[in-house]
């Protein structure tokens, strides 16, 4: 197999990696991609798009399992409903294979080269990518590391039999009777909403005190109490230990060391996923890690040069925009544009029920950083929009600073509200100060108009409450 020399190698073709060449692919670089599975990586295969197909089959079961059980005020009867979840998953397929076609004939159309293998590093300009065929060398002037992330497994309680990992719940094709979601982050939460909602008896146990922990009580608070609503069983401040296949128990102790047992047919382990940083010969090179991930400065250079690093293999946020914003970043860099990263406002949404969604700093964190900032909320109660939807529960909060109204951080929490998040994204990234927001004019009657209000509240002068 003759050796490749190309300007830029991406290892991985997750969004940070994929983006990353189609861009460069797109400047004029000679650019290669290795993947060692599907294009899409994570997010488009066992990630983002197939848990938000499962939790909209789920939340449409549920529209019909509340309209066929008279819970629903909107005057529509229906008959009960039938989940076929084999069925589901074909469509959920479906829609993956569409994306991760789409992904491979951009690839093509920006004049990428893709070789199908796994890539391990000789040295910082060398790879050696095991295929089909056989070993072939790329030798490159720039290589981008893009390898993920991984679930973290938890000891006593390892994959397999029936203790699953997302990518195995993304795959079921009957729901379990029983289901006990170990980690209450947003990954067990989303999943542990759309299985209730299929019909399973959903308990989540969680080691902290809290659900949710990267947002604040206020914001969690109607999100527990709809998982309640739902039947869910939560709790908190315990850690579960082992799981017997054969009694179907899952054992857990609490903080006063008491154990005791839930029953589950299925566990799905969800307690945060790890930088891919294995097998693929980190120890050759001499990068500087920041705990498990790769150090990165704001160009997403690592300590070794021609070599960057975007992604989840970098750290947190891990989510698919911001390995994308990373990847699209680089290539401009390889190609010799001046660009640096911004971290400052990464949205990030949670699609529970109902959904969170947060951009730039909470009222903890302004105060956190010494910032004299004033907030405000303004609660769905009070928008038509919301009223019209069957849904009044949760609100948007707006943070400002003091002195200049300068608007620093904006989150909500409320049903369908995943779609306000760039707004949030565009308002902080703009530099909107409140007046920007309040004197914007707002289509009526939408869910926006409740981010309008709660700058006008922060002013002082809400119109509608
Ligand atoms: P990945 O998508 O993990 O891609 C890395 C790729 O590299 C993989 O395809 C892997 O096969 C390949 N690879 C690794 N090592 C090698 C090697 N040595 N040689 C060749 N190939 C290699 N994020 C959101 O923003 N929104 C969401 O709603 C969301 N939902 C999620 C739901 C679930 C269930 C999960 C698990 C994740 C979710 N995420 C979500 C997170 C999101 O999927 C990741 O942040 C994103 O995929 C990271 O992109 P990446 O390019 O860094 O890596």
């Amino acid at each position: 197999m003759r050796d490749i020399k190309c300007q830029l190698l991406v290892i991985g073709a997750g969004p940070g990696g994929y983006v990353c060449a189609i861009r460069a692919g797109q400047l004029g670089i000679d650019t290669v991609i290795v993947e060692a599975k599907k294009p899409g990586g994570t997010c488009l295969n066992v990630g983002c798009i197939p848990s938000k197909a499962l939790i909209h089959a789920a939340d449409e079961h549920a529209r019909l399992a509340d309209y066929a059980a008279g819970r629903s005020a909107l005057g529509i009867r229906a008959e009960k409903p039938a989940i076929e979840l084999a069925r589901t998953v074909e469509w959920k397929d479906g829609i993956v294979r569409r994306l991760t076609n789409g992904v491979s004939g951009l690839l093509k159309k920006a004049g990428v080269k893709h070789v199908d293998g796994w890539a391990s590093f000789r040295d910082g300009k060398t790879v050696r990518v095991e295929t089909q065929t056989g070993m072939q060398t790329i030798e490159a002037d720039n290589i981008v590391i893009a390898t993920g992330s991984t679930s973290v497994e938890l000891p006593g309680i390892g994959f397999g039999g029936n203790v699953i990992s997302s990518t195995e719940a993304l795959g079921l094709t009957t729901v379990p009777k029983r289901l006990a979601v170990v980690g209450a982050g947003y990954i067990g939460l989303e999943m542990g909403t759309a299985f209730a909602k299929l019909g399973a008896e959903v308990t989540v146990l969680e080691a902290m005190d809290c659900i949710l922990p990267l947002y604040d009580e206020e914001l969690t608070k109607p999100v527990r109490k709809r998982l309640e609503k739902l039947g869910v069983t939560v709790l908190t401040g315990v850690k579960a230990e082992r799981y017997s296949e054969s009694a179907k128990t899952l054992s857990y102790s609490n903080g006063d060391g008491k154990s005791d047992t839930v029953s589950a047919d299925k566990v799905l382990v969800t307690v945060g996923r790890k930088p891919a940083t294995e097998s693929w010969g980190l120890e050759e090179l001499d990068l500087s890690m920041d705990g498990r991930h790769i150090a990165i400065d704001e160009h997403c250079r690592t300590s070794m040069r021609g070599v960057y690093a975007i992604g989840d293999v970098t750290g947190e946020p891990m989510l698919a925009h911001r390995a994308m914003a990373q990847g699209e970043m680089v290539a401009e860099i390889v190609a010799g544009k001046r660009r640096a990263w911004d971290r400052q406002c990464i949205p990030s949404v949670c699609f529970t029920d109902p959904e969170i969604v947060s951009a730039g700093l909470s009222p903890e964190e302004a105060a956190e950083a010494g910032i004299d900032a004033r907030s405000a909320i303004f609660p769905f109660q009070a928008n038509g929009r919301t009223m019209t939807l069957g849904r009044e529960d949760g609100f948007v909060r707006i943070v400002a600073r003091a002195d200049n109204h300068l608007v620093i951080g904006i989150q909500a929490v409320g049903a369908q509200i995943s779609e306000l998040s760039s707004y949030f994204a565009h308002a902080i990234e703009m530099g909107a100060r409140l007046e920007d927001i309040a004197q914007t004019i707002h289509a009526h009657p939408t869910l926006s108009e409740a981010v309008q209000e709660s700058a006008l509240r922060t002013l002082g002068h809400a119109l509608h409450i």
